[in-house]
């Protein structure tokens, strides 16, 4: 069987990969990152939901002490109806999906993995320069330069949040299990980028979101 390491961190877009690679005939190892985050909330639904799937999953645990961003500063306050436009926003954490996928080419060359799955999209999104197609292709560029066969698999990176929530209906995802928002509140905040991205979303697709 062809094996996956999954980038995932319980939200929407990587949960939607975890069942895209599944359908695609993949034995899925979820990465789980604790990186300071300001809420364990998405930690824990990403546990649920690798549970839910049947997957194994590791949790590697990283500090960045010199982050000054929102998601990792629980003193910061995360923007809320902000207009969502190309400039990158305060949510932004420095190098993150290079860290991830480095973490993620540690771990799939360990167990001998053929891809690795990230959830990156490019339309619906806050301008994170390390979600957009030309960095995918460059970090494939990269891990072929070691002369390794993994491939860096971004099946969402470019569709429409709406496209990635029919995607992942079909796919049987989870939805109400995945987690969001940006703020770690017993509901979802309606407010963030993350929130207002969802919601999008799942009004374009026209579907209920069953987390709410
Ligand atoms: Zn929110």
């Amino acid at each position: 069987m062809k094996k996956s390491v999954i980038l995932f961190s319980g939200g929407l877009d990587s949960t939607t990969c975890l069942y895209y690679a599944k359908s695609k005939g993949f034995q899925c190892y979820c990465l789980l990152f604790d990186y300071g985050q300001r809420h364990k909330r998405e930690l824990n639904s990403a546990i649920k939901i690798a549970k839910i799937a049947k997957a194994e999953y590791s949790i590697a645990r990283l500090k960045l002490p010199w982050s000054k961003d929102v998601l990792t500063n629980k003193n910061k306050k995360v923007p809320a109806n902000r207009r969502i436009d190309e400039i990158i926003p305060s949510t932004y954490v420095p190098g993150r999906n290079t860290i991830f996928l480095s973490y993620g080419l540690s771990f799939a060359e360990s167990i001998k993995a053929d891809a690795i799955f990230i959830g990156a999209n490019s339309l619906d999104f806050s301008a994170y320069p390390d979600c957009r197609p030309q960095f995918i292709k460059a970090y494939n560029a990269l891990i072929k330069s070691l002369n390794l066969k993994i491939k860096i698999e971004a099946p969402l990176v470019h569709l429409s949040k709406a496209q990635i929530i029919k995607l992942g209906n079909k796919l049987k995802v989870p939805y109400q299990y995945t987690w969001s928002c940006y703020n770690g509140l017993k509901k979802p905040c309606g407010v963030c980028d993350s929130c207002k991205l969802r919601a999008k979303g799942f009004k374009e697709a026209g579907l209920n979101d069953p987390a709410l």
